[in-house]
């Protein structure tokens, strides 16, 4: 391997790109099965859930239209504080649809807790939240998830939308950072 390379960055793999694969695949047919036909609202929240967003809707058989909401937590340090900002909201009158939130992971919840309240508030049909990751013993407040790819320990995750200073996005596998990079 090349030392430019950036998986010389990561300590190990979590999930493989089949294995994001496969969940996205099961996430989906769970989807299409719960809206029976329905035409389902999808709202990616950027940055990190463009890949998942972007796998979600080739999988879905039903009827999908896209949105995007850009959100930012407002806190001191690295923890979310609860108390949020909207960057970008949707171009979409939510009244009426029905909205599936999509995410890369929940760790505390308070980012999406608030989103999703923010969102029941324009006069949906209903309001769901998909997302590929969860962390649960990270969990500040109750959210109820319906649909939730792999619950992962509480550590640091990069990958498959998921960044570290904006790097590591790209990639098509889910893994932990290596020491030197963040130390
Ligand atoms: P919370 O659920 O704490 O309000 O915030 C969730 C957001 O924090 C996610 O959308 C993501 O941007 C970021 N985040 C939480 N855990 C991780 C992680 O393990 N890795 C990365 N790259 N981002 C994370
Ligand atoms: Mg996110
Ligand atoms: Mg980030």
């Amino acid at each position: 391997m090349d030392s430019k390379d950036v998986s010389a960055d990561l300590a190990h793999v979590l999930y493989t790109k089949e294995e994001i694969q496969a969940k996205i695949q099961e996430l989906a047919a769970q989807i299409d099965a719960d809206y029976e036909g329905r035409d389902i609202l999808v709202v990616g929240v950027l940055k990190g859930a463009v890949m998942v967003m972007a796998d979600l809707v080739r999988a879905l058989h039903s009827h999908v239209t896209m949105d995007w909401m850009a959100v930012s937590s407002y806190g001191s340090g690295t923890q979310s504080s609860g108390v949020v900002r909207i960057l970008k909201d949707l171009d979409t009158d939510l009244l009426g649809k029905h909205v599936l939130i999509v995410e890369d992971i929940i760790d505390s919840g308070l980012t999406l807790s608030w989103l999703q309240a923010n969102l029941e508030s324009r006069g949906p049909a209903s309001v769901e939240i998909c997302t590929l990751l969860r962390k649960p013993e990270a969990a500040k407040v109750e959210i109820d998830v319906k649909y939730v790819g792999m619950e992962i320990p509480n550590e640091f995750v990069v990958g498959y939308g998921l960044d570290f200073d904006e790097k590591y996005r790209n990639l098509d596998f889910i893994g932990t950072l290596a020491p030197h990079v963040y130390e």
